[in-house]
């Protein structure tokens, strides 16, 4: 048996597992984040990971990956760009190597966590998969032919800023109208509010939980009162699921996934935020009733997904004589059929692939066809 340590490095905390070829974590830690230092940052990272690999034989660990929370460059190397913490441009693969004398593979948090529910998770077999972290704001990340993909630039999978409403709500990425907007935690607790302002008479359960002001409702309020059929909290769902749905069919005009896996904290009211995302995704996609429908599945791994993901992604990187081949092309796709394996990797899959390793500045531009 071989192990793997993923890493889940977010803005408040950085989680660490020792995870099997089965996706299970044998042995878990938890810090919080020194946000503001990316020196400090990168220590706490080498210092989990130090204590987990105390914990088992050494040369059991073949491989060790980060997903963290931001823009990962298309090397899986360099930081980028992270929102929530001090990371600009920052050499973080370097980095923690330096300070842990072993290789470690880095990957964004959200393409670790798809990962993760693709291979143990809600979308186990499927192999063209996209994973919409509904939290905050909205995440993604995007499975095609049983591989991540990330972009020319390592950064693919940011649909949560697409113009869902011209001139709509103003957006913090600087736009007006962006998808999260109306689709997230925040859309949830704003629309919450605002119809609690409006219609205080309509709203009382949601007051009465939010310590009698509009400003007092927050997420778990909202929850609350709609587990219990409280009409408002309802409609609140039914709003942000609607415009999730819609955006869910937009995204399907374009990649056509078997499945959409939801996570992310609004995704832990389950039903209550996927029926009307169901319902309005039937309604919005284009060719409905003469196509087959892509699946909404809610996540399952929860907040362990991170870790998960970012460990087999590693395993698959650093060891990838590991991985089973696929399974024969009878019968729906088992967990093996996900595994890579170029002989049934897609065009668009190689096409992609093959432009992070051939020429870097050419064959990435999409091309669109215009009638005039
Ligand atoms: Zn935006």
């Amino acid at each position: 048996m071989t192990l793997a340590i993923g890493v889940d490095v977010g803005g408040t905390k950085v989680a660490a597992g020792v995870v099997d070829e089965q996706g299970r974590i044998l042995a878990k830690l938890k810090r919080s984040t020194p946000a503001a230092s990316p020196a400090r940052t990168e220590q706490a990272i080498a210092d989990v990971v130090t204590e987990l690999l105390a914990q088992v034989p050494p040369d059991q660990i073949t491989a060790i990956g980060l997903g963290a929370a931001g823009f990962v460059d298309s090397a899986r190397a360099t930081m980028l760009f992270a929102p929530n913490l001090a990371w600009r441009d920052e050499p973080l693969k370097q980095r923690v190597e330096e300070r842990l004398g072993r290789e470690v593979v880095v990957e964004n948090d959200a393409n670790a966590s798809a990962w993760a529910e693709a291979r143990f998770g809600a979308a186990r077999g499927y192999r063209d998969v996209m994973l919409v972290a509904v939290g905050t704001g909205i995440g993604a990340s995007i499975i095609i032919g049983g591989e991540l993909y990330r972009g020319r630039w390592g950064i693919a999978g940011e649909p949560g800023h697409v113009r869902v409403v011209p001139d709509g709500r103003l957006c913090g990425c600087g736009n007006r109208g962006c998808w999260e907007q109306y689709s997230s935690g925040n859309a949830l607790v704003a629309e919450a509010r605002e119809f609690a302002r409006r219609t205080p008479e309509g709203a009382m359960r949601l007051l009465q939980l939010g310590g009698g002001l509009p400003e007092g409702i927050s997420g778990p309020e909202i929850t609350q009162a709609a587990t219990e059929g409280d009409p408002a909290a309802l409609r609140c769902f039914q709003t942000v699921g609607g415009w999730l749905g819609q955006g869910l069919a937009d995204l399907a005009a374009i990649l056509d996934p078997a499945c959409f896996v939801v996570g992310g904290g609004v995704s832990e009211a389950g039903d209550l935020l996927i029926d009307p995302a169901r319902a309005a995704f039937e309604r919005a996609l284009t060719g409905r009733g003469h196509r087959p429908y892509a699946e909404i599945k809610v996540a399952q791994l929860g907040q362990d997904a991170g870790i998960v993901g970012a460990a087999d992604l590693a395993r698959q990187t650093t060891a990838p004589q590991t991985t089973a081949p696929s399974s024969p092309s009878s019968g729906p796709p088992g967990p093996g059929a996900f595994m890579r394996s170029t002989s049934t990797t897609n065009p668009a899959t190689k096409a992609a692939t093959a432009q992070n390793t051939a020429n870097p500045d050419s064959d990435q531009c999409a091309a669109v066809a215009t009638t005039r």
